[in-house]
């Protein structure tokens, strides 16, 4: 099989360019062929030497994903749907606003975190995607929006990764990816413009602030354990605290001076007054009375099997104001792309449920809304 030259960073492409007996700044134009200008086919890169040309003809390809399905929505928000084998299939979302262009990306075909709230949650897991995989996702989205818009400029200024997939279980080919974003030869992104979510996978937190300390978003979701624990299961291994203290671990090498928190209202389950006073609690047990994190509360998407339903308006206003009374600074995200179901947590497309994970959530649904129904 020829080696697909997206699986690379630009340290392992100089690696590769080495094995092929060329000097390091081949690597540097052909990176910059790949990432900047999208090339796809080498006979265009008429800077490289002929002979290094026909040698990546034979040996090497530029392999983007299928698209399968392309759909944007009336607010202007694009759905790709990515096919990468074996029926698996990933999403990655464009989402335009007036001073920046979002893309969210995909890091694993399903996730096996599980959460209740989420989609993919509910597919179970397939497998990890490759750096290449990773990457082919914004490759493709920025050149194409380039073409689409009949521009030469940047049009993808910041990624999230916050697509299907606990990006934190798939480290080893989450860094050479996040270290292309940011790489001057590559798509030039800043720290604070790339941001990895995280369920909160506590060791790979710390490993990320020494390998690639981009911007971090926790999806938190809960103020206390119980509760946590039956909405996010990875709660039961790296519980609170343990998440809180890496979050201010983070914080010391972080591009910027918060950490986010995802917090998704769920009617009846985690958006009573209540909640919003333990919520306040926590977050001040930490950072030593300095402010130190945001909140952005995600008014849920419902989806069939999800057994659960969006928060109220009201309740949202009422737990941000809770929130922000208490000094923490607190967003309500737009709902984006609703008419294409690609808001966040519907990521699922087609993909079959494997885990029958409707029927165990449903179930599960009954036995924890009574401690916390209020
Ligand atoms: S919210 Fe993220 S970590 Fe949780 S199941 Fe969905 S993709 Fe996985």
């Amino acid at each position: 099989m020829t080696t697909n030259l997206l699986d690379f960073d630009l340290q392992g492409l100089v690696a590769y360019c080495e094995q092929l007996g060329e000097k390091r700044f081949r690597a540097t134009q052909l990176f910059r062929w790949i990432h900047q200008r999208g090339a796809k086919d080498f006979s265009q890169m008429t800077d490289l030497a002929k002979s290094l040309r026909e040698k990546l003809q034979h040996e090497a390809e530029i392999r983007p994903l299928p698209v399968i399905t392309q759909h944007e929505s009336q607010d202007g928000t694009i759905k790709w749907l990515f096919d990468v084998g074996d029926g698996n299939a990933v999403e990655s979302v464009f989402i335009p606003e007036d001073d920046r262009g979002t893309l969210c990306v995909s890091s694993q075909a399903g996730c096996a975190v599980g959460c209740r709230f989420c989609s993919t949650g509910h597919q179970g897991f397939s497998r990890n995607l490759s750096t290449g995989e990773i990457l082919a996702q914004l490759w493709f989205a920025e050149h194409f929006l380039r073409a689409h818009l009949k521009t030469d400029e940047r049009v993808i200024t910041n990624v999230v990764m916050m697509g299907m997939g606990e990006p934190l279980q798939n480290y080893s080919a989450l860094v050479p990816a996040l270290r292309t974003m940011l790489d001057d030869h590559g798509y030039g992104l800043s720290r604070r413009r790339v941001t990895v979510s995280t369920s909160g996978v506590v060791p790979m937190m710390d490993r990320l602030s020494q390998d690639c300390a981009v911007a971090l978003a926790v999806s938190l979701h809960a103020p206390n354990d119980p509760l946590r624990d039956n909405l996010v299961p990875l709660n039961k291994k790296y519980p609170l605290d343990e998440l809180l203290q890496a979050c201010q671990r983070y914080l010391e090498f972080a591009p910027r001076d918060f950490i986010t928190f995802e917090y998704c209202m769920l009617d009846g389950v985690n958006d009573q007054p209540e909640h919003a006073k333990q919520l306040v609690e926590l977050i001040r047990s930490y950072g030593n009375g300095r402010p130190w994190c945001k909140l952005n509360l995600i008014p849920f998407n419902p989806f069939p099997a999800s057994g659960l339903l969006r928060s109220s308006n009201e309740r949202v206003t009422a737990f941000a104001k809770a929130l922000s009374d208490a000094g923490i600074v607190t967003t309500v995200r737009k709902t984006r792309g609703d008419d294409i179901d690609a808001a966040c947590g519907q990521l699922a497309g087609d993909v079959k449920d494997r885990t029958r994970a409707a029927e165990r959530m449903a179930k599960q649904r009954t036995i924890m809304l009574k401690p916390t129904a209020g």
